[in-house]
């Protein structure tokens, strides 16, 4: 996740042999990927989309993490008819207030209506646990979430799993995932 990243420091890694990298901010996404178009890397969008924004995600992403309502995946997917764009629906697996994604009893309808539109291939549900600033906490806290996360997956037939960060990616793999999201742990501080 090179979100917020000086760009110097995506090259290096870029150089470095990583080639996934992850970008929360539509017009980021589209400027880095094109300042490194030459690098043969793949961007995957991960954060919130709004409908007027959705051109940088079509044009420049392989993948989008965060779907999270149909208005988004009909006009993203309108715009990828001849490559279909790899979805993951975001799902709120803690019920936060506070955080994006679809609660997890509106996980199945939502999925069932995607698929259904025309250039969305989707390929798994994405999930972020609260991580609080608490000297208590321990990543062991969103072994829950993870799980959960993985059986609805399955229980949906979808085979990737977008889980785990910095803070808590080991567990998110013992659990499953497919993708893991880490930024700090691989860039520095943002
Ligand atoms: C920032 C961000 C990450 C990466 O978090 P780190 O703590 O830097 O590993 C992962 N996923 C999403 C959606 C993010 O916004």
């Amino acid at each position: 996740v090179s979100k917020l990243q000086p760009l110097d420091r995506v090259v290096a890694l870029a150089d470095a042999g990583q080639r996934s990298f992850g970008e929360n901010y539509p017009q980021d996404l589209r400027d880095r990927a094109a300042a490194l178009a030459d690098r043969g890397l793949d961007w995957h969008a991960i954060g919130p989309l709004q409908r007027n924004k959705v051109k940088y995600v079509a044009r420049a992403a392989s993948w989008f993490h965060a779907l999270d309502r149909l208005e988004v995946a009909v006009e993203l997917g309108s715009r990828r008819v001849n490559d279909p764009i790899r979805c993951f629906v975001e799902v709120n697996v803690a019920g936060e207030a506070t955080k994006h994604g679809v609660a997890p009893a509106e996980v199945g309808r939502l999925c069932d209506a995607v698929r259904a539109v025309p250039g969305i291939a989707l390929v798994g549900l994405m999930g972020m646990p609260p991580i609080p600033d608490d000297p208590g906490w321990t990543m062991e806290a969103s072994r829950v979430h993870f799980r959960a996360l993985a059986a609805l997956a399955r229980s949906l037939g979808l085979s990737e799993l977008s889980m785990g960060t910095t803070g808590d990616f080991p567990v998110a793999v013992e659990e499953g995932a497919t993708w893991v999201r880490v930024g700090r742990l691989l860039f520095g501080d943002r």
